[in-house]
């Protein structure tokens, strides 16, 4: 579809961005829905967000996703923040109001959480303890979403104990409970959701060393890391019949709001959608 001043435009700022499989996400939806709009890769350097993030409603921009290194200093950034961009003290959408304003929200909790329940129907968060391994930025938004939607506890283990007892007393919730990195294993037992919100697994780092010997059977698994999609992680609780979730749908999960905002289409995650975001 050729563009012309009509057309809709929204895209990722990142740096690097390169990187970054949103365009191919977004285009595939936009050519589904043949939808008169575009979306495209933007490299900002960290200390030209804010010029980038004010320069969006000139340029006629519906809005745009942040990723890395920007979700933490967008917060500061931008006019109004939803109450998960606030809680998580993130955002990875921006849409722009018709008066130009920018709105922050944070979608990552959301992709959690609608990507294991499209994956593992049964799945719900109040079914019983989930330990989480990691403490970063993406965790908050895993805890944020697993606490909103009811979980009755969270084991917390991260290698670094400090930044796991910040990120509980941020949260500000008993259902928050650190533990030290040495007995992850030992906390495995009784969950019904195990989540690796580390970069262990991830291709060229090592793999999450973690006994699942505990693990009960019928508890989920799933690993925010998708490249590979089936890490170490995910094949070893394959291997002894736990249900598992792979870390791609995550991703496209938290897309569908910005799309939603920008494009006026709710979008739908599917195979194709899937296959377009491996494709290359
Ligand atoms: P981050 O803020 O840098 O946090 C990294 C986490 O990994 C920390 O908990 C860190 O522990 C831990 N870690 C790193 N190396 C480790 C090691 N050698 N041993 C033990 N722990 C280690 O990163 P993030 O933004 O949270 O992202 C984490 C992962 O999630 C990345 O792989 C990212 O690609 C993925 N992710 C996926 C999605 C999705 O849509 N699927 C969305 C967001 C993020 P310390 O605190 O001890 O350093």
């Amino acid at each position: 579809m050729s563009m012309t001043g009509a057309t809709k435009l929204a895209g990722v700022m990142g740096w690097p961005v390169s990187h970054s499989r949103s365009p191919q996400l977004h285009g595939h939806w936009l050519e589904r829905y043949g939808i008169d709009g575009a979306y495209v890769p933007l490299a900002v350097a960290p200390d030209r967000l804010e010029t980038a993030l004010r320069a969006l409603p000139c340029l006629g921009f519906q809005g745009c996703n942040l990723t890395l290194p920007h979700k933490s200093a967008a917060a500061a950034l931008v006019d109004s923040l939803s109450a998960s961009a606030r809680r998580i003290g993130a955002v990875n959408t921006v849409v722009v109001s018709p008066d130009g304003e920018l709105a922050g929200d944070n979608t990552d909790g959301y992709g959690f959480l609608q990507n294991i329940k499209h994956a593992a129907h049964e799945w719900r968060a109040k079914a019983g303890p989930a330990l989480v391994v990691g403490a970063g930025g993406a965790a908050r938004a895993v805890l944020a979403a697993l606490l909103d939607d009811g979980v009755p506890e969270v084991r917390l283990a991260n290698r670094t104990a400090e930044k796991a007892d910040e990120l509980a007393e941020a949260l500000g919730d008993a259902r928050v409970v650190p533990i030290p990195w040495t007995d992850r294993h030992d906390a495995t037992a009784g969950t019904s959701l195990l989540v690796n919100t580390t970069s262990l697994g991830m291709a060229g780092q090592p793999v999450l060393d973690l006994s699942l010997a505990d693990l009960p059977p019928e508890a989920v698994v799933t690993d925010l890391v998708y490249t590979p999609l089936m890490t170490t992680l995910l094949s070893d609780a394959t291997a002894r019949g736990n249900p598992v979730v792979d870390g791609l749908g995550m991703l496209l999960h938290q897309a569908r709001p910005g799309f939603a905002a920008w494009f006026g289409v709710e979008p739908e995650v599917d195979m194709a959608l899937r296959q377009a975001v491996l494709a290359d």
